[in-house]
């Protein structure tokens, strides 16, 4: 079973209100054993939404309690953003699941790179707060561009 971020899949639960759906991704999700999650939905953000991205510390420091996730307003998400990793990890823990493919750059899903906290679209090394916790469980995390 693989967790996939449902967004690749033509659900629209980006912060938009809208999907990005990949192709191979897709058909992943065809071939069945896949299980779709949003964490930023699961962590009960509405859609659509502000665009959030880690403005403060880096993916692990928001899972120990010191980093923040802000969104464009400067509302601090950070629960939120929390309790959607929590969420994803009680799904691939109750499914089995030991891989992963999310979404790329997302504060949430994102692995390798992330969004800088400046909200002027440049990136930094580090990993979205979902898939930092994965990771953290011996979930192997792959993104979309790995496929
Ligand atoms: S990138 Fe992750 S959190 Fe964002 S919409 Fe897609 S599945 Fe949801």
């Amino acid at each position: 079973m693989i967790l996939i971020s449902a967004c690749l899949c033509g659900v629209d639960c980006r912060y938009s209100g809208d999907s990005k759906s990949n192709e191979k991704i897709y058909s992943l999700l065809m071939d069945g054993n896949v299980q779709l999650v949003c964490p930023e939905q699961l962590g009960g953000l509405p859609t659509p939404r502000h665009p959030a991205e880690i403005c403060q510390g880096t993916s692990e420091d928001v899972i120990k309690g010191s980093g923040k996730v802000l969104n464009n307003q400067g509302e601090d998400v950070t629960k939120h953003f929390i309790k959607g990793a929590e969420e994803t990890l009680k799904i691939a823990k109750t499914l089995g699941c030991n891989k992963a493919i999310l979404k790329s750059r997302s504060p949430s899903c994102g692995c390798g790179n992330v969004y800088s906290g400046n909200f002027d679209g440049t990136l930094v090394e580090g990993n979205g707060v979902t898939a930092q916790l994965l990771m953290e469980n011996g979930i192997e995390v792959l993104t979309e561009e790995d496929i």
